[in-house]
């Protein structure tokens, strides 16, 4: 409800009605579309126009010299009438809404503006009141708060956090769940979740982009405080909306919005990972088994090698020079000489294959997390303390998941075998990944003894340990990890610079 300004009978000649018709101004009130009233001080009707009889029931005849009161159906607040008499009372406009009651006892909404006509003295005379009746609109808007408060209630109902985002990505709408997400992060979502989105999408997170096509269900991780990392799978939709600014009440336009849509996969993801663990165990504990099955035979055929080239030299000599001399001798030694290539023959068989695994896009980090988890025993056993520098928006690489875990894992087992063999007080292992123009590299360092200048390339030789004979390594690590390393035409390197321990480096180039 407003007040403005009142209606002067007789204005100064400012806008020329002076010499208008007076006739047109009756003919025009009469014709009005809107219901138009005239009354004494005391609100009795002198004039309605045809209008009013028509949103009243009531005829002209009938209204005449009634108290606009017989208008009111008794619900609008006495305060209303109240505020209504003191402005017209200061000679100022009064506008309203009032539930009226027509003559058929039906009830409608009147939207009311009731401006005091004043003389040249500047006195009050009459009011002219004008109505129209309002009620569908209003049912209108209710209906449509109603909805809205409908639309709420069910998204507040989803478990599914819910923002809607407007053309610029400020939140338009939250639903409950996602308030409760803020609440467990202690900050608001959205910029980590668009991180998180521009880190899992393959061409980056574009809002433009978004906006224009959604996005298909996503998984991402944001930084949690909770016990468990919280995972979220998330999907976008493009809905367009009705542009409400007067600018566009003709043109129509609509303007799109993004409505993502969050759901809690925290805990399906732990088990997932749970048992992907499990698996990944037994297929290391598996390997293992098969690697100390060919370390054991390929050693032996290694060992066998030497003596049978003495041997077959043995044989070159005895057949050059004693020939005829010594035959017994020569048939004893070939028989020796077959006998054994046979057994080197059988053994090099017997050794079993590395299987090949298929490749596939791999993510270092969770890769390396995955290894640590599978370490974490030995790691705290150990006494020894773990940096573990991720960079996060690391790009994948093509490769062996399983055939790469057992290389970190060999590299890691070699960095903790040196702190724990040289007794160093500082049991450290810092853990590095980030990528080098076009790729990853994973930096291995620990505070152990280090490799001597003279040991850097041996390391690498099949069977060369600068361990203990019976400390259970066969020094078939190093030549492995090599192996494995090169099938993914990457590059492994021991940093020569380096004098506080060892340093390793594995380079993987990604797609
Ligand atoms: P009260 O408000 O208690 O009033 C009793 C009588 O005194 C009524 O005749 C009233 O008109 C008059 N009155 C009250 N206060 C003053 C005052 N300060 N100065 C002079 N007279 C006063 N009401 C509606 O419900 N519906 C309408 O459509 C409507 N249209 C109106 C149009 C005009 C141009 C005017 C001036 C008033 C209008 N009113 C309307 C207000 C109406 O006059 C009553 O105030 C209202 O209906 C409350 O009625 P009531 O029976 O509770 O009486």
């Amino acid at each position: 409800m407003q007040a403005s300004n009142s209606f002067h009978l007789s204005q100064p000649n400012a806008t020329g009605t002076e010499d208008f018709p007076a006739e047109v101004f009756r003919l025009a009130v009469e014709q009005a579309a809107i219901a138009i009233a005239i009354t004494d001080l005391r609100a009795k009707i002198i004039y309605v126009n045809p209008s009013f009889a028509r949103i009243t029931g009531y005829s002209q005849q009938e209204l005449l010299g009634q108290n606009q009161s017989l208008l009111s159906y008794k619900v609008t607040p006495k305060t209303v009438y109240q505020a209504l008499w003191d402005c017209l009372e200061k000679q100022e406009s009064w506008s309203g809404l009032l539930v009226n009651r027509r003559k058929d006892g039906s009830r409608y909404l009147a939207d009311l503006t009731i401006t005091p006509v004043l003389n040249s003295a500047g006195e009050t005379t009459h009011y002219l009141g004008m109505q129209r009746d309002v009620t569908e609109l209003h049912q209108l808007e209710k209906q449509i708060s109603n909805q809205q408060r409908l639309m709420e209630s069910a998204l507040d109902a989803t478990q599914a956090a819910m923002v809607m985002l407007d053309d610029t990505g400020q939140p338009l709408l939250t639903n409950r769940s996602y308030q409760d997400l803020a609440e467990r992060l202690q900050q608001d979502p959205l910029p980590l979740l668009i991180q998180a989105l521009q880190r899992e999408t393959p061409d980056g997170f574009d809002l433009p982009r978004a906006l224009r096509q959604g996005f298909a269900e996503t998984e991402i991780q944001l930084p949690s405080r909770q016990e468990l990392p919280l995972w979220l799978n998330a999907s976008g939709e493009v809905i367009e909306v009705k542009d409400t600014s007067a600018d566009a009440y003709y043109a129509k336009t609509t303007r799109p919005t993004l409505l993502i849509t969050l759901q809690d996969i925290s805990y399906l993801k732990h088990q997932q990972n749970q048992l992907q663990m499990t698996s990944l165990q037994a297929l290391l504990a598996e390997q293992d088994r098969l690697q100390s099955v060919r370390e054991a035979l390929l050693g032996a055929v290694f060992h066998l090698e030497r003596p049978l080239n003495l041997v077959n030299a043995a044989l070159r000599l005895v057949g050059r020079r004693d020939r005829d001399e010594n035959p017994a001798l020569l048939g004893l030694l070939a028989e020796v000489q077959e006998a054994g290539q046979e057994a080197l023959e059988q053994l090099t068989r017997s050794v079993p294959d590395t299987s090949q695994e298929a490749r596939q896009s791999v993510n270092l980090n969770q890769l390396i997390k995955n290894t640590l988890s599978l370490m974490t025993p030995r790691l705290l056993a150990s006494g020894v303390e773990l940096d573990w520098q991720p960079q996060s928006d690391l790009p994948s690489i093509e490769g062996r998941p399983t055939a790469l875990v057992n290389l970190f894992k060999q590299l890691l087992d070699n960095a903790v075998d040196a702190l724990v063999e040289g007794r160093c007080q500082q049991r450290e292992i810092r853990l590095i990944t980030r990528q080098v123009t076009d790729m990853v590299e994973v930096i291995i360092e620990d505070t152990g003894h280090g490799i001597s200048a003279a040991d850097q390339f041996r390391v690498f030789e099949p069977f060369y340990t600068s361990r203990m004979p019976g400390s259970g390594h066969l020094g078939m690590g190093l030549t492995l990890a090599q192996e494995i390393v090169n099938n993914h035409q990457g590059l492994l390197e021991i940093d020569p610079d380096y004098v506080d321990g060892c340093r390793l480096k594995v380079l993987l180039p990604y797609v």
